[in-house]
């Protein structure tokens, strides 16, 4: 199986230093089901080409896949198109190859990962499902023009009609690492075959390299869906991260003067990091974490000895690991903190068992289903030991000038509450799930409508 690129930028052979493979050479990769092999059949000075050729091992393919599934002899497992055509495993080959490239970096010729050129890409033998179609509704909206073969099934008998494998001719103006990126995640979505076990590491590699294009993509539920081989859970949890708005708690509270919303924030993290402290916890997740400013007042305290920050937002996470200049930290530090992409909507492991949690101004961004998902997950599958949730007060905002009665805080939000309805909610989850809670006004109280903010602190009575 073949997979070929070709380059007219001038000088075409800066193609060699952007994928990071010597043009002289043979490069030979093992992936976990044979060997890829890259090299370039033309390099000029205007045009360049790379091969990757893959050597897929049936045999090795078959062993490595049986397992206690039953139909351990099944012919099929011997004769199958597997090794002779693009695939998932073209995927593996070209994340193990380009790994540089797909990473945006080049380290000869830096200014290069940027310029959009003229690229051509062949493809020998894709198999698709759908056909020409799903080719075009793939790759036409990246801008690609696209030439295709359509195989028969057999030439020497024509009556038996057509294959579902294309010669796919590509062209298009773009960035190397676009190219890339383009063919890693849609050759496995045009073939809509697995070869292994899809989960949250497959949710997780589509939505880093798909980042930059697939949620503006007219077909983004259909290589969504076919990417993660139809499991609706976790399309759906893609789906969720890739097209979240992107809030920022600095948006929040437009209607308050900046100077006080600056205090408002930095009393109201304070009040989160101090109840924090006094439950003694040593390992914390800020769920919903924005750009870490709570993050950055846990790494100042010793106490907490893992501090783990999940959004849904991979532009907040970018700029938390910036403010927070996770990079210049000694290693020790380092190792205290982790930032991870998530959606507090889904069950998910690497939230679970730390002794407590915040969500700070997070929850009246969930609309009730979705309130009624992370109730479970934060008090019924994290087991956490204290959990600390700030929200607005409702009742407050008739304080501001201007206000609407009815009128939210922030466009983004589902709701806001009264006193009496947040801890009416608090309270029902506190029994549900054995927890004592107790409530708590962030900022200045104003004696008839209460606090800016509101706090409930919950703690689990199972540790007593
Ligand atoms: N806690 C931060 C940010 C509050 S803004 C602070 O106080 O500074 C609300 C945050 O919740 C945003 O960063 C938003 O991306 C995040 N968020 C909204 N829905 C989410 C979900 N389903 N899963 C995880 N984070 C979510």
């Amino acid at each position: 199986m073949l997979l070929t690129i070709t380059s007219t930028h001038q000088p075409a052979s800066d193609l060699s230093f952007l994928l990071h493979k010597h043009p002289d050479k043979v490069h030979e990769v093992e992936i976990s089901t044979g060997k890829a092999h890259v090299f370039y059949p033309e390099v000029s000075e205007t045009r360049c080409t790379v091969c990757l050729l893959l050597d897929i091992d049936p045999v090795g393919l078959v062993r490595r896949n049986s397992g206690p599934r039953g139909n351990d002899f099944a012919l099929e497992q011997y004769v199958n198109d597997r090794p002779y055509v693009a695939s998932s495993f073209m995927s593996a080959a070209i994340v193990k190859a380009f790994s540089t490239a797909m990473n945006g970096r080049c380290k000869d010729k830096p200014e290069l990962v940027t310029v959009p050129m003229p690229l051509e890409v062949e493809l020998s033998a894709l198999p698709v499902r759908g056909g020409e179609a799903v080719v075009k509704e793939l790759f036409e909206p990246l801008g690609y023009t696209i030439h295709l073969q359509r195989h028969p099934i057999d030439p020497k008998f024509p009556e038996w009609g057509e294959s579902r494998y294309f010669t796919v001719r590509l062209s298009n103006t773009l960035t190397v690492q676009q190219l890339l990126s383009h063919l890693y995640i849609l050759i496995p979505v045009c073939d809509n075959d697995k070869h292994y076990w899809i989960g949250q590491q497959e949710m997780e590699k589509l939505l880093e390299k798909g980042m930059d294009w697939l949620p503006t993509h007219p077909a983004r539920e259909f290589i969504t869906l076919r990417y993660l081989k139809h499991q609706r859970s976790l399309a759906n949890q893609a789906m969720e991260i890739l097209l979240k708005d992107e809030v920022s708690e600095d948006d929040e509270e437009e209607t308050v003067e900046p100077e006080q919303k600056l205090r408002i924030h930095d009393v109201r993290l304070q009040a989160v990091r101090d109840e924090l402290v006094n439950a003694h916890a040593k390992t914390v997740v800020d769920l919903g974490c924005g750009e870490g400013k709570l993050l950055r007042l846990l790494l100042a305290e010793k106490q907490f000895e893992r501090i783990l920050g999940m959004d849904v937002s991979y532009r907040s996470l970018e700029i938390a690991q910036d403010k927070l200049k996770l990079d210049k930290l000694s290693p020790k530090q380092r190792e205290r903190i982790e930032l991870i992409q998530g959606s507090l909507t889904y069950r998910d492991k690497r939230i679970e068992g730390f002794d407590a949690a915040a969500l700070v101004e997070v929850i009246e961004h969930l609309d009730e289903p979705r309130l009624a998902a992370l109730e479970k997950i934060l008090f019924k599958y994290a087991k956490l030991v204290d959990v600390i949730i700030t929200t607005p007060n409702a009742e407050y905002n008739q304080r501001f000038e201007n206000f609407e009665p009815g009128q939210m805080r922030h466009n983004d939000h589902r709701f806001e509450w009264s006193r009496a309805e947040f801890q009416q909610w608090g309270n029902r989850i506190a029994e549900q799930y054995n927890y004592n809670v107790v409530y708590k006004p962030v900022g200045e109280e104003d004696p008839e409508v209460g606090a800016l903010t509101q706090m409930a602190v919950f703690k689990t009575r199972n540790s007593l």
